[in-house]
This record gives C-alpha cells, structure tokens and sequence, in this order.
C-alpha cells in the first residue's frame, strides 16, 4: 500500500519530534522507554515494532529466569575469561533483580523454584561436581549469596541445584510492562516496520513511508539487528518449544536444563510441561529469523520427553511454537554508542529474561 497524499491536518500527528524512539518492542525495548520516561517524566517517547505485539522472543520464550547452570558456566571458560564469565552471572543476578522489583513476583507469577541442571552421562557429573566449592565461593562474591550450587539426586538422575533461580510467566511479564509505559505516557506505533535508520539525521524510516525523528534513539530488535544495521553480527537462532496436554502425574517440579542448556523443561501449573531447545542437533538449520518448526529437533525432544523424562503414557503436544534469538559472537550482549545519540542494545544470546530489562535501563543511561 502507497501512502497517499498527506491532508494538511495530519501535519500535525506526523511531524512531531521525539525526545526518544525505541525500535522494537520486546522487553529491552520496553523496558528502555519505561526507564527512560520514568526519568524524564515531561519526554516525549516512542516505541515503533512490527508486530500488533511484539514479535520476537520476548513473548516467545520459555520463561526460565536463570543466572547460569554448572554446565553452562565451566563451557564458557573453556572459550571465555574468568572475568567475562563472572561479569555474565553478576548481570544476570542483578538483571534478575530489576525485573523483579519493577514488576512484583506475584504479578508475573515469579516461583523461585530454584534451577536444576540434569545429567545422564556420570562421568560428565563427577567431572563437574568438582567445581561447586569454587563457583559457590563466586557466587557469593558476586551476588552475597551463599551455597547458590548443591550436588542434588532428582528422581535417581545426578543434578546439581541453583538456589537462586526460578521460572515466571512472560506472557504476563510482557503485558505489565506494556501497562506500565502507557500508564507513565510513552506512545507506540504498532504494525510498523522500520526499513532504514539514519543515525546521523536521528531519523527512522518505516516501510509504508512514514519517518520520525527524534534526539535520541535506541535499537533493540535483536535477532533481527542485522536486517536494519548489517555491520552489525548478530546471528538469527530459531527456538523451540511446546507445551503438553494435562499429565496424570506430574514428577518434575522446577526449572530444568540438559546438556549445557542446549535442552530445558519445566512445569507450567500443576500438571503441564514446557519442553524446548535441542538446537544442538540442528545447529545451522536453526540459524533463521523464520519462524517454524525442525521435525529433526521436535523428535529429538519427543526421544527425551519419553526416555530420560518418562512422561506418562498418555502425553500429548498440545501446543507448540518457536521464536528468534539474537546471538552474538561471544555470547556477551552488544550495548553500544553509535555516533553521538543511537544506541544499540541487542543480541542477549537466548539469555534475555534475566537480562532484557536491565539492558534496556542502561540503553537509556548511554544514549
Ligand atoms: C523459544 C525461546 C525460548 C527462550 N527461553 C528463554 C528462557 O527461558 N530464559 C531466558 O532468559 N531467555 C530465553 N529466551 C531468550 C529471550 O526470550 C530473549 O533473549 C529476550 O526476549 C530478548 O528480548 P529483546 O527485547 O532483546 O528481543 P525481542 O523480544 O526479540 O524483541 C525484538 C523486537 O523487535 C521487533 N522488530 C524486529 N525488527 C523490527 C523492525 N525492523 N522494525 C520494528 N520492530 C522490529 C520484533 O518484532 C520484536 O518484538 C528464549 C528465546 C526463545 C526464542
């Protein structure tokens, strides 16, 4: 559709200049115009997505409110400093934090439930069993809190516990916060599709044509930043996901991960179960921005559900899903000053739950 001629009245709705837009309205994005209307109560604040809700991970995700399982943590030193490592978790705790107190526990149904990490292969448990004096004497220098790891059994399988992890709703998580920047004034354009930005002018151009400007702006899309700034490596990864039917017996009662995190469960209720990941048995298949689903990864957790899970007979897929992940080179997210007034803050590398909010807070201290 072509714009048509614009009347002499909407001169008024279109060339208004903002004191911030935000493109891309997940939780980093939101969470940057919260904060920053919340610190600038007269600003004038826009956030521009593309979808009628945000469409993205944010909405899409498994809601595991982690800060880093055993595994998880020994695999990026094999590949990262002990001081990018420690920095990953001491983020994560804090952005944890944030999300908590900005939103309340009990309005985002956040259960600290804890996070266990499960092992099926002995020999890589007592491999890593060795680690948990030195990573509980990290934590607590990173977080105060003390014993966060314990060597646990959880129906027979080896495990290790996180205390201070749990699981949340991010359906719900989304909507207050979307309730929270309507409630303090920040304007949206839903449905629009940012095609270009000029970061010299402060200027984004959507695809029907429409522009608008600001002083300052901040991009938060993502999986997709590449489409819109492609100097900018941020890898697509397709997750997976699917929820069961109402089970007869329910035995798993937490947060869960598997192999590094590449697998996790988790209850939702009293009697579903949340089953995703396997991205590690297609790893280059599911480096797309397309939605969709890979039979090879949703067989692959089938195998798992039935055989490490034992799930009762009768279980069934009830709903299923996927959604895009951001990855950057490092793991580490980008959060980056690009000229004198554009930030980007993007690529949380499937951690964002913890992170999102937080990330979007400081987007709006470095712009
Ligand atoms: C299946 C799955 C399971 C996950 N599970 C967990 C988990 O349990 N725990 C955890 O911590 N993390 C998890 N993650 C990762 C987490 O969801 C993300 O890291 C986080 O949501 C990223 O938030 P974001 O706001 O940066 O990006 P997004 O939520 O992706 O938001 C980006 C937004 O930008 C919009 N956009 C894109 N391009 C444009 C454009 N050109 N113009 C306008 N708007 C645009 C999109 O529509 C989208 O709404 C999971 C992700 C997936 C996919």
């Amino acid at each position: 559709m072509s714009l048509p001629h614009r009347s002499f009245w909407e001169d008024e709705l279109y060339d208004q200049k903002y004191d911030l837009i935000v493109t891309g309205g997940g939780l980093t994005g939101l969470s940057a115009a919260y904060f920053f209307k919340k610190e600038y109560n007269d600003a004038k604040v826009l956030v521009v997505e593309r979808g009628t809700f945000p469409i993205g991970a944010s909405t899409r995700n498994a809601g595991f409110a982690c800060i880093g399982s055993i595994g998880e943590i020994m695999a990026d030193l094999e590949i990262e400093s002990e001081e990018i490592v420690k920095q990953r978790i001491k983020d994560r705790y804090e952005g944890l934090l944030l999300l908590r107190e900005t939103l309340g526990d009990d309005l985002i149904e956040y259960d600290n439930c804890g996070g266990f990490e499960i092992f099926t292969n002995s020999d890589e448990f007592i491999r890593l069993q060795d680690h948990v004096p030195m990573l509980n004497e990290w934590l607590e220098g990173l977080t105060g809190e003390k014993d966060v790891f314990r060597v646990w059994t959880y129906l027979g399988i080896p495990a290790f516990f996180n205390r201070v992890e749990g699981q949340l709703h991010p359906g719900k998580m989304i909507k207050l916060l979307l309730q929270k920047c309507i409630e303090c004034g920040v304007e949206f354009r839903w449905n629009t599709k940012v095609n270009e930005i000029d970061t010299e002018e402060n200027k984004i151009l959507s695809d029907l044509g429409h522009s608008f400007k600001a002083d300052r702006l901040i991009i938060s899309v993502n999986a997709f930043t590449s489409e819109l700034m492609p100097e900018y490596k941020i890898k697509p990864g397709r997750g997976y996901v699917f929820v069961t039917n109402e089970l007869d017996y329910m035995n798993w009662k937490g947060t869960f991960h598997y192999e590094k995190g590449y697998v996790y469960f988790r209850n939702i209720g009293e009697d579903r179960m949340l089953i995703g990941g396997g991205r590690n048995v297609a790893h280059t298949e599911e480096e797309t921005a397309e939605f969709g689903v890979n039979q090879n990864i949703k067989d692959y957790l089938i195998t798992f559900a039935k055989e490490v899970l034992e799930l009762p007979p009768n279980w069934q897929i009830e709903r299923e899903w996927s959604g895009i992940m951001g990855f950057t080179d490092s793991k580490s997210y980008i959060l980056k000053l690009i000229g004198d007034n554009c930030v980007i803050a993007a690529g949380l590398s499937g951690m964002g739950v913890a992170l999102g909010m937080n990330l979007g807070k400081k987007a709006t201290e470095l712009v």
